[in-house]
């Protein structure tokens, strides 16, 4: 027996692990065996291991000092005892009187009431928690932390070996039926193809260092610096047109790979007696944990782009063996993976690329954003594809409407390719359309604009023939960088967003954060009803310092130009007064240091909150534009929250109730001469913009890819009827009007 911590017990550890596993060949005995080992030399009277089996229950698989009898029979659920509570923290936990934790669970069976020192580390194993090894001692001790250490170096070992006594898992990969899985468009487009299983890393064979550390620092060391100038050599030569967050997403990810903390713990982890590649695994491991229960996105991705790194790394270790073997590559790949890194996309070639389906992944995901510059549609939120889909899969992927068809069948397959065909025309209908007027047959005129979040989307304003960008959410760059930018970060990105826009005009809206938008940099505390709670302007209001920034940066980023401002948030008329005291303030602190100000400025205020609809002929009076932004202001309208499934659709937003609520918005503003536009999420629907043009708004502003068909829809129109038509609607006792509203176009030949 030894106690010690430290690279001596790891090393000891890995080595008699390494042993048994090598020599032992029945499964129960090799687990047996290896409780032994670990009991004996981490100078413990019990070493246990237990085997995660389905998605909630801890087996007791094998022991060294507990009860025989309580082996296959003693289970926990995750989150019950301390062995639960290791598992569902994914961290080890080290006591020394377990019996005084609230978490610890007796289990009469085991015989564990003699002891008193307990520590658990996870087995983790593709970043999941699959076990949990523990050690206990009879006399309350202390393990230190290079101990804890020590044992999640071997339980890595360990978690190899206990992965083959996992029952095998209802494979739902087996089934060859088709199957339609719904997720979340990422970005939008249509593609046909075979699927391509994503493979984030290679096996690794050889954990266990030959005994010779600094060898194996020596290779990290050289796998490094290959690492960093492939890395360079690709994005040099990676072909992203135009410019954007998506650079900052590389530079990022690019630091990243110089990461002290990341290098010092993988050097560390070979001093305990890993391979070099075992150690970057182990350090991954560890990462990958922590990752899948932080819920915060950008810290998320910051990991992920770590977990990228290791993978790379481990090929660059590989040497000629780890080259990715992309020839195998389909050339008309959809490529399925859990979540996948931004430099990780741009290995794969483009012309092969058709889509990107992933399990996870966000709006701000840096894979996405990177996906986004080059143009390939992508879906997320899927859940289980990657159990799913199998390589070789047909899949047809519906960026549109947010579905995926798996093993579509010869007959969905031919619908699909004939749905695809008719939007290429539609798309070339579209290019045409895109000089020509946005009037009505009757000779209305009606401003389309887009909504924009990066700058890579300010580049469509051009490309779709869009009036300006009704909307940008400056908060969409702020959640992507790793720190607040101060003024003349700022300064330089607004800049850049008037250049991009081209004369057009662009309404900047000020940060809409707090709540469920959360910035890494600025942790805000939790709250109950976070869309109702401390957000957009009320928090800048509250933080003027973080208003006048930004306002400032917007004035001198307009200097000579036109500036236009929107507020979200506002509700009530002194806010927004409140607001344009701190832009004139700002114009006025700019000109009195003789700098250039704004030619123009126009003050607008976005209309997401119910209330400030009953102050319009106030707020008319002082704002110099109003824009309605129903994705709050209807949630707020029918109490049902826009980010829960459970009722986001359950209410029809083309309601008579919606209609009547909307028409009041737009005779309130008439007479006022004040322009009022519409830029929540719902104008980009044909049928939706139909009928918002049919109450009377005159100025929409939707996603990009909705300009065209709203144009042709708007050019096939006669405006006069269809607002008759429309506010007949109103009132009627139908829970929806879709119906009649899709009844009503087809009727008129609008296509929709
Ligand atoms: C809205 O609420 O309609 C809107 C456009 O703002 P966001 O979706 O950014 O909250
Ligand atoms: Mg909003």
């Amino acid at each position: 027996m030894m106690q010690a911590g430290g690279p001596d017990a790891s090393r000891l550890l890995l080595q008699r692990v390494r042993e048994v596993a090598a020599t032992v060949v029945d499964k129960q005995d090799r687990l047996d065996a290896i409780s032994t080992e670990i009991a004996e030399v981490m100078g413990a009277e019990v070493c246990s291991i237990y085997v995660r089996h389905g998605d909630s229950r801890l087996l007791l698989t094998a022991t060294r000092g507990l009860n025989a009898q309580a082996v296959h029979n003693t289970t926990l659920a995750v989150g019950e005892g301390l062995v639960g509570l290791v598992a569902e923290s994914a961290r080890p936990v080290n006591l020394p009187e377990a019996a005084a934790h609230e978490n610890f669970a007796y289990r009469p069976e085991t015989g564990e009431e003699a002891f008193h020192s307990f520590v658990g580390v996870p087995l983790l194993r593709g970043g999941l928690v699959i076990g949990v090894l523990t050690v206990q001692n009879v006399r309350p001790r202390a393990y230190a932390r290079d101990e804890v250490d020590a044992l999640q170096t071997v339980a890595m070992l360990v978690a190899e070996v206990a992965a083959a006594h996992e029952p095998p898992s209802d494979d739902i990969g087996e089934d060859p039926r088709p199957v339609r899985l719904e997720g979340r468009v990422l970005n939008a487009g249509v593609a046909l193809g075979a699927a391509y299983m994503h493979e984030a890393r290679l096996p690794v064979q050889n954990m266990v260092s030959g005994g010779d550390p600094a060898g194996e620092i020596a290779r990290v060391d050289e796998a490094l610096e290959e690492m960093h100038r492939a890395l360079d050599d690709r994005f040099h030569a990676a072909d992203l047109a135009g410019e954007g967050e998506h650079r900052e997403v590389l530079q990022a990810y690019r630091m990243f790979a110089e990461d002290r903390g990341w290098l010092s713990r993988i050097r560390e982890a070979v001093r305990g007696g890993l391979s070099a590649e075992g150690a970057v695994v182990r350090i991954q491991e560890q990462m990958r944990a922590r990752m899948r229960q932080l819920r915060d996105p950008f810290f998320r991705e910051r990991l992920h782009d770590l977990d990228d790194l290791s993978n790379r790394l481990v090929q660059h270790l590989a040497g000629e063996a780890g080259r990715m073997q992309k020839d195998e590559l389909p050339a008309d790949a959809v490529v399925v993976a859990r979540n996948m890194g931004p430099a990780e996309l741009l290995d794969y070639p483009r012309e092969r690329l058709r889509a990107l389906l992933l399990e996870e992944g966000s709006h701000t995901a840096h894979v996405v954003i990177v996906a986004r510059a080059l143009d390939i549609p992508v879906l997320g939120d899927l859940k289980d594809i990657s159990a799913i889909a199998e390589a070789g899969d047909r899949v047809a992927v519906d960026g549109e409407n947010g579905q995926v068809f798996i093993r579509p069948g010869a007959q969905v397959e031919q619908n699909f390719l004939h749905a695809m065909q008719m939007r290429d025309e539609r798309r070339a209908q579209f290019a045409v359309l895109r000089d020509k007027a946005a009037r009505s047959i009757d000779g209305v005129e009606v401003s389309l604009n887009i909504n924009a979040g990066l700058l890579i989307d300010i580049q469509q304003v051009a490309a779709v023939g869009a009036e300006g960008v009704g909307l940008y959410r400056t908060e969409i760059p702020f959640m992507v960088r790793s720190r607040f930018p101060d003024v003349e970060d700022q300064q330089r990105l607004y800049s850049r967003a008037l250049d991009l826009s081209e004369g057009r005009p662009l309404v900047f809206r000020t940060l809409d954060i707090g709540g469920d938008k959360v910035l890494p940099y600025w942790r805000l505390a939790e709250e109950e009803n976070p869309a109702m709670g401390w957000r957009a302007l009320r928090l800048t209001l509250d933080r003027p310092q973080m208003l006048r920034q930004q306002l400032r940066a917007m004035v001198r980023a307009a200097a000579g130009r036109d500036l236009h401002v929107m507020f979200p948030m506002v509700a009530e008329v002194s806010e927004f007064e409140r607001a344009k005291a701190v832009l004139n303030a700002e114009i006025e602190r700019e000109r009195n240091r003789g700098r250039d100000v704004p030619a123009s400025v126009f003050a607008g205020t976005m209309l997401e909150v119910p209330a400030l609809v009953w102050q319009l002929p106030a707020l008319l009076q002082i704002t110099d534009f109003i824009s309605v932004g129903s994705n709050d202001l209807l949630q707020f309208f029918f109490a049902a929250d826009r980010a829960n499934p459970r009722v986001a659709a359950r209410y029809d937003l083309l309601s008579p109730a919606v209609l009547a609520f909307f028409a009041h918005i737009v005779d309130s503003a008439e007479g006022a001469n004040r322009p009022i536009a519409f830029c929540g999420e719902m104008a980009g629907g044909v049928l939706e913009a139909m009928t918002l043009i049919g109450l009377g708004f005159r100025k929409l502003s939707v996603a990009p890819a909705s300009v065209g068909p709203v144009k042709a829809m708007l050019r096939s129109t006669e405006v006069a009827p269809l607002a008759d038509y429309v506010r007949s609607l109103v009132g009627l006792p139908d829970r929806t009007v879709r119906d009649k509203l899709r009844a009503y176009a087809l009727d008129h030949d609008i296509p929709l």
